[in-house]
C-alpha cells in the first residue's frame, strides 16, 4: 500500500509488558508501511549510546520504573515532527501515563488516532517476559517455552550466546506489572469511550492476533 496525505494516523498500541506489542507493530510496518516507534528501543539506544537520556533512563529501565514524563514527551514530540507529510505511525509504548495520553492530544496536530489495547494476563506475561532471549550479535529473538533455539542459549543464525534483558528478571517483571497496573491502565480509561478504541485478546497465537490488529487499522485508517 502506498501511503497517501490520508495516511498519518498514529496507532497506538497498549497492553502489558509481553502482550506482544513489538510483534505486532513489525507486521503492521510490513502491511501498511506505518513508521515504528518503539520508546522502549529508542531508550535503550540512548542508553547503549551512553547519551544524557540514557544516563538518567538506564537505572530506572533496569529497576522496571518508568523514565520522566518530560523526557519521553521530547523523545515522541521530536520522532511525530520528523515524519514526512502523510507518513503514519505506530506509537508501541508510548503513552504509558495518562499525563503522556494528554500530551500525545497536544501534539498530535489533529492527526487520526486508533488505540488498540492487546489484553494479556499477568502469569502470561510472566512466562513470555522471563523466556525471553535475544542474540546480541544478530538481534534474533527467542522464547525458551514457545520458540526455543534448537542448542540451548545459543542464536541459530549465528551461534552466539543469548541473553536476557536485564528487566526480564522475574522480580523485575513483577514490578513492571505492578507499574503497569498503578500508571498504565489508567490510559485504558482515558481512550476506552473513544470510537477508535479496540480491545484484542493478546492470548491468541500471534498470527491470529494479527488478523484483528490489521482489519482494525485496515478499516480505520481510511
Ligand atoms: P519496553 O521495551 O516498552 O518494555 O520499555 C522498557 C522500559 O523503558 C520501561 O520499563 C520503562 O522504564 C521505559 N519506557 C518505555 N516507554 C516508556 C514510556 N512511555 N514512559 C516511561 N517509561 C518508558
Amino acid at each position: 500500500m502506498v501511503p497517501t496525505d490520508e495516511d498519518s494516523t498514529i496507532v497506538v498500541l497498549l497492553g502489558p509488558p509481553g502482550s506482544g506489542k513489538g510483534t505486532q507493530a513489525k507486521r503492521l510496518v510490513d502491511e501498511f508501511q506505518l513508521v515504528h516507534y518503539s520508546t522502549g528501543d529508542i531508550l535503550r539506544e540512548e542508553v547503549r549510546r551512553g547519551s544524557p537520556v540514557g544516563q538518567r533512563a538506564k537505572a530506572i529501565m533496569e529497576s522496571g520504573e518508568l523514565v520522566p514524563d518530560d523526557v519521553l514527551g521530547e523523545i515522541v514530540r521530536g520522532r511525530l515532527a520528523d515524519l514526512s507529510n502523510g507518513q503514519g505511525c505506530i506509537l508501541d509504548g508510548y503513552p504509558r501515563t495518562v499525563a503522556q495520553a494528554r500530551f500525545l492530544e497536544q501534539i498530535r496536530d489533529g492527526r487520526p488516532l486508533i488505540v488498540i489495547n492487546i489484553t494479556v494476563d499477568d502469569e502470561q506475561v510472566v512466562k513470555r517476559l522471563s523466556g525471553r532471549r535475544f542474540c546480541p550479535n544478530c538481534g534474533n529473538i527467542y522464547n525458551i517455552y514457545f520458540s526455543p533455539p534448537k542448542r540451548a542459549e545459543h542464536c541459530d543464525r549465528c551461534g552466539a550466546e543469548l541473553q536476557r534483558r536485564k528487566d526480564d528478571h522475574e522480580d523485575v517483571i513483577r514490578e513492571r506489572l505492578r507499574v503497569y497496573d498503578e500508571q498504565t491502565r489508567p490510559v485504558v480509561g482515558f481512550y476506552q469511550d473513544w470510537p477508535t478504541y479496540f480491545e484484542v485478546d493478546g492470548h491468541q497465537e500471534p498470527a491470529v492476533v494479527f488478523d484483528e490488529v490489521g482489519r482494525i487499522v485496515g478499516t480505520c485508517a481510511r
